[in-house]
C-alpha cells in the first residue's frame, strides 16, 4: 500500500503574507506601549505568542500587522506600561 502524506497547516508565530495573511486584522483591542513607564525588561517580547514584538533601538515595538490583541503582553508587564485599547 502506498504511503499517504498528510500536511497540516497550523498557525505559526510570523505567518507570511500568502499563507494566512496579516493576522492583525482579527484584532478587536490593541496593545499600546506607554514609553514613559516602560523599563525595557522585555518580558512582553518574551511572552508574546505571535512573536510580533520587536526590539528596535533597545525599545519594544509592536508589529500591528500580526498582533492579534490577546493582551498577554499587557498582563505580563510588571509596570503596567501596556494598555489594551479598543480598535476604532
Ligand atoms: S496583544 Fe498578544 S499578540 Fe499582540 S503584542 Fe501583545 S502578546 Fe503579542
Ligand atoms: S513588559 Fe512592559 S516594561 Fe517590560 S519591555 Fe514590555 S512594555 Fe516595557
Amino acid at each position: 500500500m502506498g504511503e499517504i502524506m498528510v500536511r497540516v497547516y497550523a498557525p505559526i508565530a510570523r505567518p507570511t503574507i500568502g499563507s494566512v495573511g496579516k493576522t492583525g486584522i482579527w484584532r478587536s483591542v490593541k496593545p499600546v506601549v506607554n514609553y514613559d513607564k516602560c523599563i525595557n525588561c522585555y518580558l512582553c517580547w518574551m511572552y508574546c505568542p505571535e512573536g510580533c514584538i520587536d526590539i528596535i533601538d533597545d525599545m519594544v515595538r509592536i508589529d500591528y500587522d500580526y498582533c492579534k490583541g490577546c493582551g498577554i503582553c499587557s498582563n505580563v508587564c510588571p509596570v503596567k506600561a501596556i494598555e489594551m485599547v479598543r480598535e476604532e
